[in-house]
Order: structure tokens, then C-alpha cells, then sequence
């Protein structure tokens, strides 16, 4: 998913190379030495008809010249509907016996061509039941027998204007216009397109990968817009070539289709801009968008090709309407620096350019090549550098944000364990001294008897309360007494054994926990912690303060090891205590 919309740009270079170097080899391939004659130039020119115009002796010394390819009408005969004839005489330096053709370019609205007297052919019918057919590159053999004695040749085009063709049209309009050996003509006519052939290519190949975007990821929109927009620019840059005629041999058709083309461009630019930039299509441009299909749907569903012609005019107006809206949309954002905005800016004026200099070259106000397909180019070209550069950055916010996200619930992550074990350490441990509290120390000693059952050892605990705690508190103060507590917890943990727990069971008494002692280790270990009690000293108000502890101890072994639980044993323990503080306290009593 990512890696090819990442490599688009190599990749689209990569095409575009391929594409150039493909129309400079078609170049290089053209021959050269036996290069054809061309015709265009000044022809004699005659309004009117008479089939005898067609005879190589007719005497045209007192026709009008004209120029070729550039229609009548731009040169002083826009009032001249129906029929007129061109003729030229050309001398051909090649022998007689070398077959000769003559390429003839578009001319409008339909033709017949005679040479040396003789009907060659023709693109469309002239009245009596005249068809329009203004679009067809033709080759015509000339036969030996139509060249004069000189070896030169008579050429006489019979040519029908329709009516409500425009100014710019009637004659021969464009493309090419050229006499020559057979061989050099039909290779020059098969190379002559094929650079705009290799632009279809592309534009196919760039609306198929945005199709397939749009398809993988529905949320693309986008995309789907310029795959379509890339298609569109495909079909009509395809029927503006003569390829078209291998692939559907019907004029009327293959026009309307093109015509659509011209509705559905702008349209679906529209379309793209305002989806690209994530904005609400705005009436107006919906208004311009269905007036353009609109139009679209009467070009191609009314008979003929007359309503087409007729509402030209009005969806170039419209396709120009949609360039300025779009460069009024755009522009705000160039200004404020945005990278993909300038490349549709890009694109879009290069088509505006040369659908300019188009609209000047049909109207025959110069002539030059048709360039609309370049200028397509560019936009197309433009557009997936602007996409998959959008591409690349979302990703690359996307991954900034998630590396953002991970950090944040890293550092939330530890914040949380350790509020868990400050909570772990609060639930489990007394706030004053820091030992187990009464809640874990039966946690332990619940876990050390079911151990010594398991091992058949024993199980003994010592609870521990301060002599005469109340005294001083009263003495020194309830702070004293903390301070007491605090001393007793310190002494008690540094003289256990490292195994042995000890926790504070309440008030001013703890529990020492002491597995697997028997009776007699029990014992001494007591009587080690009230000892280190009784002889460490503790002060207080900088007198030294008596701290003594009675203790009583409970050992569980043998047969009562199973049979004696947990509370019965701290029981005994209480018992034994009670009996060192009537016997005087300062003492350990262990239980029997
Ligand atoms: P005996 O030798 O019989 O044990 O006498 P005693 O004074 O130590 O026993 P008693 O149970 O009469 O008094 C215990 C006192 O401990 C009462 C209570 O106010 C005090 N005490 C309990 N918990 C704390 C504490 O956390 N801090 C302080 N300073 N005193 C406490
Ligand atoms: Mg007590
Ligand atoms: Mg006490």
C-alpha cells in the first residue's frame, strides 16, 4: 500500500522518460533524403462548383489565393457556405515509375480529391445528401496515368462547408498536407502520433493506479477523482488522434465522445480540487458542474453532430468559467505555501494555456499544432506528484503521531505501575513504622503454616507488646510514644533473621513470624529480641527512656501442626503474652 504510492513520482518520471525518448526515436525514425513535398502554402481557391474544375487544363490563373491548411473562412470568405474548389499544381522530382501518395489532413466539412482529372476519394458526402466527416488523416495512391507530360501533378479538392460551421472552419483546417514516394508517407503518417500515443499510455496508466487507490482505500476520495479526471483526459487526448479509427470506424461517434470528454474535464476537476483541498463543493461550482453534464448529455444523446457544434461556444465558456474558479480556489492556498497547491496551479494553467492556443488554432487564427494534450500532461503529471506527496506526508504525520501516542502511554504506562506500588506498598505496610501491617502479616503467616505442613516441619510466632506504652505516653507525649513504636519496629527488623517476617499487629504490638522453628530455637529467638529491646538505648526529651517488651510465643509441630489453625495459634500466643506481663514484664513466655 504505501511502497508504490511512495515510488509514484520515480515512477511517473520514470514514464515520462520513456515517453520522450519514445517520440524522439519515432523522429529519428522518419526517413530523411526522400522526404515528401509538402503542400501547404498558397493553393488557387473558387467558390462555387463545376466538375470540370477538376481537369488539369482548367485555366485558374484568375482564382483567389489561398493559404493551406487554414480554413476559408479566417481568410476573407467566412460568408461562403456549401461547395468551393481548391486546386494546386505540384512537380514531382521523382521518376515516373516510382509510386507517388498524397497525404491529405483534416478538412472541413467534407471532401473529394481528383488528380490529374480523376477522382481519388474523399472523407464524408457532398450534397445532394452531404455528411459531415471533418477528422480523417487520408492517403490516396496516385496513379501514374494522372501525371502530366512534365511529370508534374494537378491536384483539385472539391470542399462542402455545412452550415453553421464556424469562421474557423470550411476547407482544409489541419494536419497533414503532403505528396510523396508511397514509403516515406505511410511511415511519416504511422510515427506522426505516435508521441501522443504514448501520452494516452501514460494517462491510462495513471488512471488505473488511482482506481486502484481509490479502491483499496475507500476513504481516498481523491484519488478516485483523479483516477477518473486521468481517464477522461486519456479518451479525449486518444480521439484527437487517427489511431481512433482502428479502434471504433464511425466519425459521428467517435466525436460525440470526444465532445463529452470536453464537459466531463472541467467538470471533474472541479470535482477533485474541492475534494483534494477537504471542502464543501460550493453551489455555484455544483450549478457549473451540472450545467456541464448537462450539456454533455445533450451533445451525445441528440442526433447528429449539429447540437454538438452548436453548444461548443458555450462549454468552452463553461470550461474557462471552471479554470478561473479553480485558480480562485487554489490560490489562497499557493499563497499560504501549500506544495500541492502550486503544482495544480501548475497543471492547471498549462491547460489553460493550451486550450487557449487550441481554441486559437481551431478558429484558425494561426496555425500550429494542437497542444491541449501537453498541457494535460502537465496537470495529470502535476496532480500525482501533488497526491502522492500528500501521500507521503499524511503518512509521515501519521507515524510522527503514533510515535507520539506510544511516548505518551509509555510514560502513562510507568506513571500508573508506580501509583499501583505506591498503593501495593500503603495496602500492605504500617504508615508509622513502616512494617507489614495486621492484614499482610496474616497474608504471611497464613502462607509460612501451609508450608510447614507441606514440609511436616513446625511453625512458631512471637507477639511482642511494649511494657507500660501508656506511661510513656503519658510522660513524654503521644509524639514519644510514635517515636517508641518507630525505635521497637527498627530493632525488632535488624534482629530477625532475614527470612523471618515481622509486622505490626496494632497499637503498641507486633508479630514475629519464625518458620520452622521448634520450641527451643523459637525461644532463644525471642528472648534475642526482647534482650536487643531491653539493652538498646532510646532517648527521649534527652533523657534516656526504659523500652522493655514482653513477649509471648507459640510453636505448632507434630501431629498438632495439621489439626491447629492459624487463629488458634495467635490465640495461644495472646494467652502466653498475657502471662509475661503478669509475671513482670520484660520477659518471654513460650507456650507448651
Ligand atoms: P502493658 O505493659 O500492660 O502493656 O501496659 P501498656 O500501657 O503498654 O498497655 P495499654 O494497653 O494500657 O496501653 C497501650 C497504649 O498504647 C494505649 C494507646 O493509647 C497507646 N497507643 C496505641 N497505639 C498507639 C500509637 O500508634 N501511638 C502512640 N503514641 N500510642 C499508641
Ligand atoms: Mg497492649
Ligand atoms: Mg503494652
Amino acid at each position: 500500500m504505501v511502497t508504490p504510492a511512495l515510488s509514484a513520482p520515480r515512477m511517473w518520471f520514470v514514464l515520462g522518460v520513456s515517453a520522450v525518448l519514445l517520440s524522439g526515436t519515432a523522429c529519428r525514425l522518419a526517413p530523411a533524403g526522400e522526404a515528401p513535398r509538402t503542400l501547404a502554402g498558397p493553393w488557387k481557391f473558387q467558390p462555387g462548383d463545376d466538375l470540370t474544375w477538376a481537369r488539369p487544363e482548367t485555366d485558374d490563373r484568375a482564382w483567389t489565393d489561398l493559404q493551406v491548411p487554414k480554413s476559408w473562412g479566417r481568410q476573407g470568405f467566412d460568408h461562403i457556405f456549401g461547395l468551393a474548389w481548391y486546386r494546386t499544381r505540384v512537380s514531382l522530382p521523382w521518376p515516373a515509375n516510382e509510386p507517388v501518395a498524397l497525404s491529405l489532413g483534416k478538412i472541413d466539412s467534407a471532401y473529394e480529391v481528383y488528380v490529374g482529372g480523376r477522382r481519388l476519394g474523399g472523407v464524408g458526402r457532398l450534397p445532394p445528401s452531404p455528411v459531415m466527416e471533418y477528422d480523417r488523416h487520408r492517403i490516396y495512391i496516385v496513379p501514374a496515368s494522372t501525371r502530366e507530360s512534365d511529370g508534374s501533378i494537378v491536384i483539385a479538392l472539391r470542399v462542402w462547408r455545412a452550415d453553421g460551421k464556424s469562421a474557423g472552419a470550411a476547407g482544409p483546417v489541419e494536419g497533414p498536407f503532403e505528396v510523396g514516394p508511397i514509403g516515406p508517407i505511410l511511415e511519416r503518417d504511422k510515427l506522426a502520433e505516435s508521441a501522443q500515443l504514448a501520452l494516452v499510455l501514460l494517462f491510462v496508466g495513471v488512471a488505473l493506479f488511482h482506481l486502484v487507490l481509490r479502491l483499496l482505500r475507500p476513504e481516498a476520495a481523491a484519488y478516485g477523482w483523479f483516477g477518473l479526471l486521468a481517464l477522461e483526459s486519456a479518451v479525449y487526448a486518444f480521439l484527437r488522434t487517427q489511431w481512433k479509427y482502428m479502434v471504433f470506424d464511425d466519425f459521428v461517434t467517435l466525436k460525440k465522445i470526444e465532445h463529452l470528454m470536453i464537459y466531463l474535464v472541467p467538470a471533474t476537476f472541479l470535482q477533485f480540487l474541492w475534494v483534494f483541498f477537504s471542502r464543501p463543493v460550493p453551489g455555484s461550482i455544483r450549478l457549473l458542474q451540472v450545467g456541464l453534464l448537462a450539456g454533455g448529455a445533450v451533445a451525445v444523446f441528440t442526433p447528429g453532430l449539429e447540437t454538438a457544434l452548436g453548444l461548443l461556444p458555450g462549454v468552452q465558456v463553461a470550461a474557462f468559467s471552471a479554470a478561473g474558479a479553480g485558480a480562485v480556489f487554489v490560490v489562497p492556498f499557493i499563497r499560504a505555501g501549500d506544495p500541492e497547491a502550486r503544482l495544480l496551479g501548475l497543471g492547471a494553467l498549462a491547460v489553460v494555456l493550451t486550450i487557449g492556443s487550441d481554441f486559437l488554432v481551431e478558429r484558425n487564427f494561426y496555425v500550429a499544432p494542437r497542444t491541449v494534450i501537453y498541457g494535460f500532461a502537465v496537470l495529470v503529471f502535476g496532480m500525482s506528484l501533488a497526491l502522492a506527496n500528500r501521500f507521503h506526508r499524511v503518512l509521515a504525520d501519521a507515524d510522527s503521531l503514533r510515535r507520539e501516542l506510544e511516548a505518551r502511554v509509555e510514560s502513562r504506562t510507568q506513571e500508573l505501575s508506580a501509583a499501583y506500588s505506591r498503593m501495593e506498598e500503603l495496602a500492605l505496610h504500617d504508615g508509622l513504622t513502616g512494617l507489614l501491617n495486621r492484614r499482610a502479616m496474616l497474608d504471611r503467616a497464613r502462607a509460612g503454616l501451609a508450608q510447614a505442613r507441606r514440609r511436616q516441619t513446625s511453625f512458631a510466632l512471637a507477639m511482642i507488646d511494649v511494657d507500660h506504652f501508656k506511661a510513656i505516653n503519658d510522660t513524654h507525649g503521644h509524639a514519644t510514644g510514635d517515636d517508641v513504636l518507630g525505635h521497637v519496629a527498627r530493632v525488632l527488623s535488624s534482629t530477625v533473621r532475614a527470612s523471618d517476617d515481622v509486622g505490626r499487629w496494632g497499637g503498641e504490638e507486633f508479630l514475629v513470624l519464625l518458620p520452622e522453628a521448634d520450641a527451643a530455637e523459637a525461644a532463644a529467638a525471642a528472648e534475642r529480641l526482647r534482650h536487643q529491646i531491653a539493652t538498646t538505648e532510646f532517648h527521649a526529651d534527652a533523657h534516656q527512656a526504659a523500652v522493655t517488651v514482653s513477649i509471648g510465643v507459640a510453636i505448632l509441630e507434630g501431629p498438632r501442626l495439621e489439626t491447629t489453625g492459624l487463629d488458634v495459634l495467635i490465640r495461644v500466643a495472646d494467652a502466653a503474652l498475657y502471662h509475661a506481663k503478669a509475671q513482670g514484664r520484660n520477659r518471654v513466655i513460650v507456650s507448651g
